[in-house]
């Protein structure tokens, strides 16, 4: 569970994190471990706390953040910006990162193999921000983290007394199904004791 299941991974976690977060950075912008580097704008590492409580993870840049190298600077971040608003999180308290750091063409699902090129990046990333929680949004960030297991929705998973996992919905799901907004909230008021 958590993070496993990366054999085919090239790089070192433990050299990135020594490289800290600008060497994370440095390391992304140049990286051609899987074939995304050759379509990629600009590549999207992250934004927001460098010692955050709660980590969001997404799935991949999509057009808007391959433009702008901002993750979550479209319509699934104006979702987003809400469920922080919702969650009552101020902006020290938390950060996003995507699984995949390139866009895929055509905003198409990442390939297992584009998951595991970039997991590195990620395992270092989380090790950095060290956050007592990570919100998985949805599918893409659950493979990259628990290995083809599934996790419940809304439901928390403590991993080694380390951090806890919770999955809810990607933001985009919520654009064309508002419905799930209220569905979502109710995930959210169920695990308000890991943040508050
Ligand atoms: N969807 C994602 O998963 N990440 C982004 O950065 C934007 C949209």
């Amino acid at each position: 569970m958590i993070l496993q299941g990366d054999e085919m991974a090239v790089r070192s976690v433990s050299e990135l994190v020594e490289q800290g977060f600008e060497g994370i950075e440095d390391e992304i912008s140049i990286c051609t471990d899987c074939q995304l580097h050759k379509t990629v704008t600009n590549r999207v590492i992250g934004k927001g706390s460098r010692s955050p409580k709660i980590v969001f993870v997404g799935e991949a840049p999509g057009k808007n953040e391959d433009e702008t190298g901002i993750p979550f600077c479209g319509r699934a971040g104006k979702n987003l910006d809400g469920m922080v608003a919702y969650m009552g999180l101020s902006e020290d308290d938390y950060a996003v990162i995507n699984t995949i750091k390139c866009r895929p063409p055509n905003n198409r699902n990442p390939l297992k193999s584009e998951i595991n090129a970039c997991k590195p990046f990620l395992q270092a990333q989380i090790e950095l921000l060290n956050p007592k929680v990570i919100i998985l949004l949805g599918n893409t960030a659950e493979k990259a983290f628990c290995n083809g297991e599934k996790l419940e929705w809304g439901v928390p998973r403590i991993v080694h007394e380390k951090y806890t996992l919770l999955k809810i919905y990607h933001p985009a799901a919520l654009i064309y199904q508002r419905s799930r907004i209220e569905e979502q909230n109710a995930l959210i008021d169920n695990n308000r004791h890991l943040w508050e």
